[in-house]
């Protein structure tokens, strides 16, 4: 069977086509004919994965799963969670937010935080919600290299590197993505 896959991003297609059984194909919004932004003005990670889902189910008539992905410290009242991407304005920078965020924490002690991913699938006629979290701590100066976004100031629990030093293997074991992909794999691979 084939399902939809509401994103942009290529890698994150390919990462999940990989965990996949065979009878499943991800289909990309390219091969459906949608070339324009999908919505996601939603208040909340799990409103902003519903509203992408739906987006493409309403309008194109495929059934399809979306997902959104937020990170939430506990010292500034969950922020920047929905606003993750654009946290430092709209120019959407990682170095931008990540100062920022290290600037709002100058002198902070509580350095919890969490990342936390929503899978929405639209299967069948019904809704299901997946959610992946992943907690640990905000270091005081960026470390590594690798990953994306966040990853250099995020030091998973239970870790002494960052998510930005971890492989991609071993980020994907761990983190908030790979947890809810699981989940949803899971899920499609007994119901089909
Ligand atoms: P999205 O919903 O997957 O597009 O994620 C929203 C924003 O959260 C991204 O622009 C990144 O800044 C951040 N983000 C999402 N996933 C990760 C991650 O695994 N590591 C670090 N930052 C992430």
């Amino acid at each position: 069977m084939k399902i939809v896959f509401a994103t942009n991003n290529e890698n994150k297609i390919k990462e999940i086509q990989s965990m996949l059984p065979n009878n499943i194909t991800i289909v990309s919004l390219e091969s459906i004919g949608c070339f324009e932004e999908i919505p996601e003005t939603a208040a909340s990670i799990e409103g902003n994965a519903i509203m992408k889902a739906n987006y493409i189910t309403e309008n194109y008539g495929y059934d399809c799963f979306a997902d959104d992905t937020g990170l939430e410290i506990e010292a500034l009242n969950n922020e920047p969670g929905v606003f993750s991407a654009r946290y430092a304005g709209e120019q959407r920078s990682s170095e931008d937010n990540i100062n920022k965020v290290l600037h709002l924490l100058n002198n902070e002690n509580n350095r919890n935080a969490q990342f936390k991913t929503v899978i929405c699938l639209n299967f069948k006629g019904k809704q299901q919600l997946f959610t992946g979290i992943a907690k640990g701590n905000i270091t005081t100066v960026k470390i590594g290299t690798g990953g994306f976004g966040y990853d250099p100031i995020f030091q998973p629990k239970g870790h002494q590197e960052t998510f930005a030093e971890l492989s991609i293997q071993t980020k994907n074991q761990i983190s908030h993505r790979g947890k809810a992909t699981q989940l949803l794999i899971n899920f499609l691979s007994t119901t089909i």
